[in-house]
């Protein structure tokens, strides 16, 4: 902790009094994989199933939050570091809130997602969004393959900047096998487990 740092946790009112007027715990699902394997979809539809089941969820984007809080950051590794790490505290904010936040990032090195982890505590699940990188590419829903085929984009995660395939996710969607709604049920699903508890 940084000198003249005084955090006041203590003085404000306690996770379980929010997690009660919400009628749910705080967790974090965090949504690991290539750039077109299917993430921000599937968030996205996990979320509108949470909702009609009348629980209250965020979703914190990668492209989003690269559009604001984490603006300043690029892609290099020391940059992708610290784009996890702002957005693990960030989920760690909301989640100690009582509010199911699914988190969609490409997170592309083991040691970046142990840091989340570690940063968002035992309230984390980690998911491996599964997709060859040929099947990413040939959905390019954001045209990010053909530009980087095209030399218009450095550091593109999985053309020049690496994907270590994650070994410890608590689970593993497969969209090259699975549709949308059934990744999207089975996330649910794991996240229920918690959020009901
Ligand atoms: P990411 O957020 O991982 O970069 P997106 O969700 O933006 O990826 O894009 C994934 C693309 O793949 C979308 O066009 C989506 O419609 C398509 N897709 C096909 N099958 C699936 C599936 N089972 N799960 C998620 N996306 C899928």
């Amino acid at each position: 902790m940084p000198e003249n740092i005084h955090t006041q946790f203590h003085r404000f009112l306690p996770s379980a009094a929010k997690e009660r007027l919400l009628g749910q715990h705080g967790v974090v699902a965090w949504l690991a994989g290539l750039s077109g394997s299917g993430k921000s979809t599937i968030a996205a539809a996990a979320e509108r199933m949470l909702h009609s089941e009348g629980r209250f969820t965020v979703i914190l984007d990668g492209d989003n939050l690269r559009s604001g809080l984490n603006s300043n950051l690029g892609f290099t590794d020391d940059d992708r570091r610290e784009n996890v790490r702002r957005t693990a505290e960030v989920a760690k904010l909301f989640a100690g809130q009582g509010v199911i936040t699914l988190v969609s990032l490409i997170t592309p090195r083991e040691e970046f997602r142990a840091m989340a982890r570690e940063i968002v505590g035992s309230g984390c699940i980690e998911v491996y969004v599964k997709a060859p990188v040929e099947l990413c590419a040939a959905r390019d829903p954001k045209g990010l393959y053909r530009k980087a085929a095209e030399g218009g984009l450095a550091n593109f995660t999985g053309r020049d900047s690496g994907f270590e395939e994650p070994e410890r996710a608590n689970l593993v969607l497969d969209t090259a096998a699975s549709s949308v709604e059934e990744c999207a049920a089975r996330l649910v699903a794991i996240l229920r487990e918690r959020y009901a508890a």
